[in-house]
């Protein structure tokens, strides 16, 4: 159960009401007046700097709580919310007298990317297949009809990038839905408190009783307790890369359960990529990523992908499961790309299964609950006492409002729809097999495989983006291949 005491409440209340104090320099800051401003909460709960860039958007303090306000909570699983497919020209079956240029096997981000970029750039007909109801992938998020809340139904996205023509690319298309900056910041549950998750200034002194004001004494503090990673190897494994980072304290406070329970192994045994995508802030910067461009969809993910997929030449076919028509794709299809696990399409090589985690979600609905139930949109809870790794409370993002709320407590599991692939020596090393057999058959010309399945790659969702332009452009012909 996520523990929310009636003094955590309070102090949040408290916050609010400091909040509400500070609405004045708000409007300084709509009018653009301000380049950046620090506001500092009496009881040091929170310290939060926001930024203005180039858009007029900041992050908001956590509130209204409604101490005392009557709801009702309910506990279901997700598979009882409706599913609208999002997307208006779709269809459950394959159309058997058609033939495609490109048949596009998984309608996530990587299979988008190429029916898309296949009918907008080459001009080609395209089938794009998922064997769920829906459009999306991982990221599809739907309008939950009982709350009216756009949420996601296979756990948080958030989106970020450094990589430019990745932003163009999702920003670009002539049918993008806008895209809304949004400031990704997150606490930890830790020892009864809220800290700031990744660890800045203000995660060190709330947890380690000390008073470090400035970026230097952040930086002599942390110096002090990293452990360094061996010169020759470099940092071998998670549990390395962590301490070398935060050093042993933290890393026991903040990574290691967290990362037991959400990868079901000592962190010794996971690559160092694991926690090395957690950054550390030497400064008081609350925000969970550092790059450029962070944003969400203004209608949602769904309605992207939508936009994207929505051309003529492009045919959705949802609920239908490539393996059950193969033989048929293969005929039909000039070039297949292949998105699903790569151990499900080489199966009958017979070779050992790659492992993958999957999450299990259960969400508690709060009717008549206008405020919050959870200071931050998301909320870790790294510690062994629960099972659960974080809460996530959807009506937060781009401050949408509701007079009820939902609150969605991820479990990680091995059973269940793979979700990552897990990065030991053993899988890794077996993926390299499989990837030799994909390779082979990749010669013909007729099939890629792409994607965070496909590849076995823990991308992100900009990363998954630019490996499938990549991966496209590659074999796009020469004379078109100009927008890159
Ligand atoms: N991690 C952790 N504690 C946290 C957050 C992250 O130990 O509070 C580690 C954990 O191993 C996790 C990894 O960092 O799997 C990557 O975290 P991220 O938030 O990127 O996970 P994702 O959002 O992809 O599930």
């Amino acid at each position: 159960m996520v523990v929310i005491t009636e003094s955590s409440l309070r102090k949040a209340s408290k916050l609010q009401r400091y909040s509400n104090a500070f609405r004045p320099f708000k409007l300084f800051l709509i009018l653009g007046s301000l380049a950046s401003i620090a506001f500092y909460q009496q009881e040091s709960l929170l310290r939060l700097r926001l930024w203005d860039e180039t858009e007029k958007y900041f992050g908001d303090t956590p509130g209204p709580y409604e101490l005392g306000s009557h709801y009702h909570v309910e506990i279901s699983d997700s598979s009882e919310n409706t599913l609208p497919p999002g997307f208006k020209t779709h269809a459950y079956k394959i159309d058997k007298t058609k033939r495609y240029d490109l048949c596009a096997i998984g309608a996530g981000l990587s299979g988008t990317v190429f029916a898309e970029r296949a009918a907008n750039y080459l001009g080609q007909k395209v089938l794009i297949l998922d064997s769920r109801p829906h459009i999306g992938g991982n990221c599809y998020d739907f309008v939950d009809q009982k709350t009216g809340i756009i949420r996601n139904q296979y756990g948080s996205h958030l989106f970020h990038t450094n990589i430019e023509r990745v932003w163009k690319y999702i920003t670009g298309h002539p049918k993008a839905p806008k895209w809304r900056r949004w400031y990704h910041a997150k606490f930890g549950y830790v020892n009864g408190d809220y800290v700031p998750i990744p660890v800045n200034i203000q995660t060190v002194n709330r947890l380690m009783g000390v008073d470090i004001q400035t970026e230097e004494e952040m930086n002599a503090w942390l110096k002090n307790v990293q452990i360094p990673c061996p010169l020759s190897t470099g940092c071998e494994n998670a549990e390395q890369m962590a301490k070398s980072r935060v050093g042993e304290e933290l890393y026991k406070l903040i990574f290691e359960g967290y990362t037991i329970k959400q990868w079901g192994r000592d962190p010794k045994e996971l690559n160092a990529s694991v926690t090395a995508r957690i950054p550390v802030f030497s400064t008081f910067d609350p925000r969970y990523f550092a790059d450029k461009y962070q944003a969400l969809p203004e209608d949602g993910y769904t309605a992207w992908f939508a936009a994207m997929l929505d051309h003529r030449l492009i045919d959705v076919v949802l609920s239908t499961d490539f393996f059950d028509h193969r033989k048929h794709l293969e005929q039909v299809c000039d070039k297949i790309v292949y998105t699903g696990p790569i151990d499900t399409y080489f199966a009958s090589e017979g070779m050992d299964k790659l492992e993958y985690r999957s999450i299990i979600f259960t969400e508690e609905r709060h009717y008549n609950h206008p405020g919050y139930i959870l200071p931050t949109p998301v909320l870790n809870y790294p510690g062994l006492e629960t099972n659960y790794t974080r809460a996530v409370e959807y009506k937060h993002y781009l401050h949408r409002p509701s007079n009820h709320t939902i609150v969605v407590k991820e479990v990680s599991s091995a059973e269940g729809d793979p979700y990552y692939p897990v990065p030991t020596v053993r899988n890794l090393k077996l993926y390299n097999k499989y990837q030799q057999l994909a390779n082979n058959l990749e010669q013909s010309g007729k099939i890629q495989f792409v994607g965070r399945l496909a590849n076995y790659k823990y991308y992100n969702m900009d990363q998954a983006i630019d490996n499938a332009l990549t991966m496209f452009y590659k074999t796009a012909p020469e004379d078109k291949n100009m927008d890159q």
